[in-house]
């Protein structure tokens, strides 16, 4: 989604940099304009190298801590994106962008308090954004709920729920999270360290704060969100969903970037239970996807489409997990979270090429 927005933006930012880019050298402009295009090109590695040299030569550029802030977010290093981004707005408390983008972060990082004043200073000096006012609006509706939540802290995860009324839901979640907890920390050797919070809502709450797709069964971003209509009655439906987003947790905390779609959506769904025989049907009946369809988000996806991908992923997953194992895949998750190229880091942990896996034989 930030890139996106990234996106949308750099064209209003190119206007303005010709407007106003006089008093920099040539040299600077040259590395801010590469910055910039590396951005709109989606090359956040790249323009956060661009940035960076501009920035040595022209420290107090509230534009180039703005690229610097936007790359590093791009990347998810979000401690140095929030620092380069009030960087730029104390040198510049005008920059609207620069605002927007560190109320992504804060949001990003679970301060909504933070985000909810950097939205607020924002729409003070541009009253008429209409996306702004609706973001600030749905923070402001998740902040109150949060306001009303208890909690039950286990020693891994801390559920938040709404009233005494789903005590007892909530104390089965934090349950059935230990057992996903340790089940699928033994199968990938890895065990997260810090607690992962969990929000149960009901299933309108789930629908405004996440704003997931109708067939999504919960969400993952930093926090486990799941709507929760129905789940008691159904214990082993309660399990699968939760196994799933806690593996996205344990993605996240093992590579916070660089992870195609289809291997951490393929984690998830291949450990969220002991049966694949949903996958296998699913497959059995649609047209083969190839996995470069499947690198980006599924969000995008009709129901349908979703089944297919989500089923394709778990098989592909599950025959990487037979064939090298859980703490292979953790070494690779390792390697790309840390920007290393796909296939280079695949053919070195797996000890076979992409293409050769692919290929199935
Ligand atoms: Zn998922």
């Amino acid at each position: 989604m930030l890139h996106a927005i990234v996106s949308g933006i750099t064209a209003a930012l190119f206007l303005t940099l010709s407007a106003a880019g006089a008093q920099i050298d040539p040299r600077t402009a040259l590395l801010e304009r590469a910055g910039w295009d590396a951005i709109a090109a989606g090359r956040a590695h790249d323009a956060a190298v661009a940035f960076r040299d501009a920035l040595s030569a022209d420290p107090k550029n509230a534009r180039l801590h703005l690229g610097a802030g936007i790359a590093a977010a791009l990347e998810h290093r979000d401690a140095e994106a929030r620092d380069e981004l009030e960087a730029s707005i104390a040198l510049d408390p005008k920059q609207t962008l620069a605002r927007a983008q560190l109320g992504q972060i804060l949001y990003r990082t679970g301060d909504v308090a933070g985000a909810i004043r950097t939205y607020e200073l924002l729409l003070a000096d541009a009253p008429d954004d209409r996306d702004a006012q609706t973001t600030l609006e749905r923070w402001r509706r998740e902040s109150a709920l949060n306001d009303r939540m208890q909690q039950a802290i286990g020693s891994h995860f801390t559920v938040s729920f709404e009233g005494p009324a789903e005590e007892p839901l909530a104390t089965e979640a934090l349950a059935s999270l230990d057992r996903a907890y340790w089940r699928i920390g033994q199968v990938l050797g890895t065990y997260p360290a810090q607690p992962i919070p969990v929000v149960l809502y009901s299933t309108e709450q789930f629908r405004d704060i996440t704003r997931s797709p109708s067939w999504a069964a919960g969400a993952y971003d930093g926090t486990i969100r799941v709507p929760m209509r129905g789940a008691l009655e159904n214990q082993t439906e309660l399990d699968r969903v939760l196994a799933h987003e806690f593996t996205h947790a344990v993605v996240r905390g093992l590579a916070p970037r660089g992870v195609p779609t289809w291997l951490n959506e393929g984690l998830a769904s291949a450990l969220e239970s002991e049966s694949l025989e949903w996958a296998e049907s699913r497959v059995a009946k649609a047209r083969p996807v190839p996995l470069r369809a499947l690198t980006s988000g599924f969000s995008r996806f009709s129901g349908a489409e979703a089944q297919v991908a989500y089923a394709t992923s778990a098989l592909t997953v599950s025959r990487l997990l037979a064939e090298a194992g859980g703490p292979a895949i953790v070494n690779l998750l390792h390697d790309l979270g840390e920007g290393q190229d796909f296939d280079a880091a695949f053919l070195h942990r797996i000890q076979r090429s992409f293409a050769d896996f692919q290929s199935g034989r």
